[in-house]
C-alpha cells in the first residue's frame, strides 16, 4: 500500500522542502521506495535534488494539463528518490487549469497511475492556498505541517486548517493531520519550547517529534543537490529526520495492523 503525505504550509521558509527532501532520503535509507512530488514553480525541491528545473523536457506542469503520463516526467535523483519535477511553466499551467475540469484531482489521478511503483509519495507544497496545493491535499492520505518553532509563526495555521477542513469536506474525506512538525527548532530556549505547547494546546494538533535542530547544514546541502542525509551523515539535522521517518514507518505498520 502506498501512502502518500502532503508536506504543507502557505507560510514561506518554514522548512517544507528541507522536510521533503531529508524525509524522502531516510525514507529511501530504510529500504523504501519513494516518489517526491514538486508542486511549487519555484521548482526548490527540483534543483535541491541535483536537476535544473530549467532544463526539464517534462515537468509535472503537463501532467496536470493531462498531455504528458507522470511516467514520461519522473526522473531518478543521486539520493535514490525518484521525483516529479516542477519548474516555472506550472505558474501558467495553474492559470489554466482555473478554468478547467477537476483541476482539483488533476494530481491525484495522475499519481494513482503510478502509485504501485511506490511505498511512499511526498508532495512538497508552494507557499500559497491555491489550487496546487489543495490538489496536493487532495492526492494525499496524511498532512505534515512543518512549522518553524519561533515567535507567531503559527500565525496562519488556523487558516491552513480551514483549507484541510474544506478539502475533507469536499473532495478528500479520508485526509488526516499526520501533525505538526517543529523545524529550526533551538530547545535551549524555553521560547521554542512555549511555542511547541502553544500549538498543542491552541490548535489541538498531534506534535510531530522529534523537533528538528535548527543547523546551517541544511542550507548548505541543496547547492550540491544532495539532501543533508548524504552531505552531513551523522549530522543531529539528518539523524533527527531520520527518526522522523522510521516513526513513520512504524506507525504505517500499525495502521495496516489494525485493518488487515
Ligand atoms: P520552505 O520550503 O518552507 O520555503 P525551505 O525548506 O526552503 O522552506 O527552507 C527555508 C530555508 O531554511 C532554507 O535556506 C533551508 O536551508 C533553511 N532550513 C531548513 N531547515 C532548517 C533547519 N532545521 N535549520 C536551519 N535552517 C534550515
Ligand atoms: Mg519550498
Amino acid at each position: 500500500m502506498t501512502t502518500t503525505i502532503a508536506v504543507a504550509n502557505q507560510k514561506g521558509g518554514v522548512a517544507k522542502t528541507t522536510t521533503v527532501v531529508s524525509l524522502g532520503a531516510a525514507l529511501v535509507e530504510l529500504g523504501q521506495r519513494v516518489l517526491l512530488v514538486d508542486v511549487d514553480p519555484q521548482g526548490s525541491l527540483t534543483f535541491s535534488l541535483g536537476i535544473d528545473p530549467e532544463d526539464l523536457d517534462v515537468s509535472v506542469a503537463e501532467v496536470l494539463l493531462g498531455t504528458k503520463l507522470a511516467d514520461d516526467a519522473i526522473v531518478i535523483t543521486d539520493d535514490g528518490m525518484h521525483l516529479l519535477p516542477a519548474n516555472i511553466t506550472l505558474t501558467q499551467a495553474e492559470e489554466s487549469l482555473l478554468g478547467r475540469t477537476g483541476r482539483e484531482q488533476r494530481l491525484r489521478v495522475a499519481l494513482d497511475k503510478v502509485a504501485d511503483d511506490y511505498d511512499w509519495i511526498v508532495i512538497d507544497c508552494p507557499p500559497t492556498l491555491g489550487v496546487l496545493t489543495v490538489g496536493a491535499l487532495s492526492a494525499a492520505q496524511q498532512v505534515l505541517i512543518p512549522l518553524q518553532a519561533e515567535t507567531l509563526s503559527h500565525r496562519g495555521v488556523g487558516q491552513l486548517l480551514d483549507t484541510i477542513h474544506d478539502v475533507r469536506q469536499f473532495i478528500n474525506p479520508g485526509l488526516d493531520i499526520l501533525g505538526v512538525l517543529p523545524t529550526m527548532y533551538d530547545g535551549r530556549t524555553r521560547h521554542a519550547q512555549n511555542v511547541l505547547a502553544a500549538i498543542e494546546e491552541t490548535y489541538g494538533l498531534p506534535v510531530v517529534r522529534p523537533p528538528i535542530p535548527k543547523t546551517i547544514k541544511f542550507a548548505e546541502a541543496p547547492a550540491i543537490g544532495r539532501s543533508v542525509l548524504s552531505t552531513a551523515r551523522n549530522h543531529k539535522g539528518a539523524q533527527a529526520y531520520r527518526e522522523v521517518a522510521a516513526g513513520l514507518l512504524a506507525s504505517g505498520k500499525d495502521t495496516a495492523g489494525t485493518r488487515a
